[in-house]
């Protein structure tokens, strides 16, 4: 795991802009963590991934984020500060262990409903997952497929079944299943409005926030290497592999002379 350098920056907007979320998730994972195969991200839980992604963006942008909600009470605008020591479910991990394959059982019991129980025996959804599904855009259906994938066995009405043929319940509650186990890939903010004191829960996504901060970032140095390359005519590789404090100083010696 490694800060992204200036280069690296401009290098993954440039790959990643056009892309969906989930793959410009794995190419921040893919240029941060070198060391790893991209096989190997692809295999990463939802969780495993953003705590990488949390810890990436520590080492790249520092610790703290400040970022905006709207409250769904009075639709105030709220700038609000934490640091990702925050935004973690669990332990800090600069690098989780080899993705091993791994399974667990559940009986998923329909809640408040007397309806038959299913037993099943389930995976936790991937980063691979995410993005073999990222063209489904009904919530419902990806809900389905990314159950047919993870469920690898369901014994339900007394016998062999299909995890798409299981209730819209009962894969509500394999979902809370599958959060619980996996609690790092679903990131909660408790919020309080300045306005009007109500309280809220907010999603906050570590792949979506960190890729607009490197977007904001790649265009703020693409406009350092114009001034530069304009002022001394030197080429884009050479403007970025100056430090940030170098490019700064000729910047500041550009605009005050
Ligand atoms: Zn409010």
């Amino acid at each position: 795991m490694q800060a992204l350098s200036a280069a690296e920056i401009l290098g993954v907007w440039e790959h990643g802009a056009d892309r969906r979320p989930a793959e410009q998730a794995l190419a921040l994972l893919a240029a941060a963590c070198p060391e790893r195969a991209y096989d190997s991200l692809l295999e990463l839980t939802v969780g495993e991934r953003d705590a990488l992604l949390l810890a990436a963006r520590e080492q790249t942008f520092g610790d703290d984020l400040a970022a905006l909600a709207r409250c769904p009470a009075c639709g105030e605008m709220l700038e609000f500060a934490t640091r990702t020591a925050e935004l973690r479910a669990g332990p800090a991990v600069e690098d989780a262990g080899e993705p091993a394959p791994r399974s667990y059982r559940a009986t998923l019991r329909p809640a408040g409903q007397p309806g038959p129980a299913a037993y099943v025996v389930y995976r936790l959804p991937t980063a691979g997952d995410l993005i073999d599904l990222q063209e489904v855009s009904d919530v419902a259906v990806a809900r389905r497929a990314l159950a047919d994938r993870c469920v690898l066995e369901v014994t339900w009405g007394g016998g062999e079944a299909l995890a798409h043929g299981l209730p819209d319940d009962l894969l509500a509650v394999l979902a809370d299943e599958m959060s619980a186990r996996d609690p790092q890939a679903e990131t909660q903010l408790d919020l309080t409005c300045p306005a009007c004191g109500g309280q809220w829960q907010a999603l906050f996504d570590i792949a979506a926030f960190f890729w607009a901060e490197l977007a904001a970032e790649a265009k703020r140095l693409l406009r350092e290497v114009d001034a530069l390359a304009r002022a001394y005519g030197w080429r884009e590789a050479d403007i970025l592999a100056l430090s940030p404090q170098r490019r700064h100083a000729y910047l500041e010696l550009i605009w005050t002379s």
